[in-house]
């Protein structure tokens, strides 16, 4: 069953999702039989070139974006760090406008280019996990030259005003290129580069169902026209490399199906999810929700379990879970190993204390009642009776 991993139950989608099975028997003939260079000038060469151009139709139609402005790329990491530095490679100088609670791969990439010639401002999110539009705008300076602001938040699932943002500060009109990273977003809310005003967007398959290792960037055309990567003439000379043929067929299926079920799946995870909250709520006297209920990724059930010294932190709990065989996280996937409480949960205003009792838990659409229930009971065994 999908919803398990090693027969284990999987709260920890933010982190990963397993491969739909359809996505896998779409990707197989191009592991095997279908190896061909897609840049070679022989039939099956030609016939490789024309199904990644039909992926690259069909995830640009996915968002309203044209075949020519979706390059791909291998993940998250990748795009973000693609949009940053393009769009300040293609300056001498100037501010990028971020927040507190980007993932690693816009903050670390947004240090580097500081160490660099470039400013950065990180405007703060509030107590509910939202970054105000009000707040860019009063960041904004003269040598702004991007703003870029998360679609969803990682850890938290809060949903960032990103319309709002380049509407109200009319970032286009300035000459503000506005990227979202939309990572945890792309394939659970429905997204359109046109409706949110943005020039460039990233996301990463594995995140929807599809391979590790590959996603794609939206880059509007004209927006900027520097790669990263040199070598051959491949993704329109944006980035070079013999295509990842089997994980770009992959990701297209995966971004098919995510957008024909988006709207039952977000359904059924919010019910799921509000059943989750309410019931851990109502057990333990000092857990609570943490950012917005309002705004938020229909999977996504973080937990503060309490705000004293004395309560038990979010990395023992995860590990006594997982001996009871439930796969949920204290925080981000790349931060788990650090010993640091998660910057997303002090930059919304919490102690650290409170950030070091929280858990994460996303869920997906094959998540059941059992087993929210059951995961329910084992943390009563874990908090409150003590038994682990
Ligand atoms: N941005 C966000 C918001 C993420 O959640 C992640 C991964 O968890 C990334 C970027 C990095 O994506 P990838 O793992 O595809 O490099």
């Amino acid at each position: 069953m999908v919803r398990e991993c090693n027969n284990m139950i999987y709260m920890d989608n933010a982190a990963t999702t397993p491969l739909h099975p359809a996505v896998r028997e779409v990707m197989l003939p191009y592991l095997d039989r279908q190896f061909a260079n897609p840049s070679g000038s022989y039939q099956p060469a030609k016939r490789v070139r024309r199904d990644i151009d039909n992926a690259r139709a069909l995830i640009a139609s996915t968002i309203g974006a044209r075949p020519d402005e979706i390059y791909f790329t291998s993940g998250g990491t990748e795009g973000d760090n693609w949009a940053l530095k393009a769009a300040a490679f293609e300056r001498h100088r100037g501010r990028i406008i971020s927040t507190n609670v980007e993932h690693k791969a816009v903050l670390n990439c947004l240090e580097w280019l500081e160490a660099k010639r470039y400013s950065k401002t990180l405007v703060h999110a509030a107590h509910d996990g939202r970054i105000s539009a009000d707040d860019v705008k009063a960041a904004l300076t003269n040598d702004t030259f991007m703003v870029s602001v998360m679609t969803a938040n990682n850890e938290i699932g809060t949903i960032m005003p990103v319309r709002d943002i380049a509407i109200k500060n009319e970032l286009r009109s300035r000459g503000i290129i506005l990227h979202t990273d939309a990572v945890q977003a792309y394939g659970h809310i429905a997204l359109n580069v046109n409706n949110l005003g943005v020039d460039m967007l990233s996301a990463s398959a594995h995140k929807f169902r599809g391979p590790k290792g590959i996603g794609f960037i939206y880059i509007r055309r004209d927006v900027i026209e520097t790669s990263l990567i040199h070598g051959g003439s491949q993704e329109m000379g944006m980035r070079a490399g013999t295509e990842n043929t089997a994980s770009i067929i992959g990701m297209a299926m995966a971004a098919k199906i995510a957008a024909e079920t988006l709207r039952e799946r977000s359904r059924r995870e919010t019910q799921l999810r509000n059943y989750m909250a309410d019931k851990i709520c109502h057990t333990f006297t000092n857990a609570r929700v943490n950012g917005t209920m309002k705004d938020r990724l229909s999977n996504n059930v973080s937990i503060c379990f309490g705000s004293s010294d004395t309560g038990m932190n979010g990395h023992t709990i995860v590990s006594r879970l997982d001996t009871l065989g439930i796969c949920a996280s204290a925080g981000s996937a790349c931060s788990s190993a650090s010993s640091h409480p998660s910057h997303v949960l002090t930059g919304i205003g919490m102690s650290e204390t409170e950030a070091r009792n929280s858990v994460r838990f996303t869920l997906s659409d094959e998540t059941t009642v059992q087993d929210i229930d059951y995961v329910v009971a084992c943390l009563e065994k874990i908090l409150l009776q003590h038994l682990f």
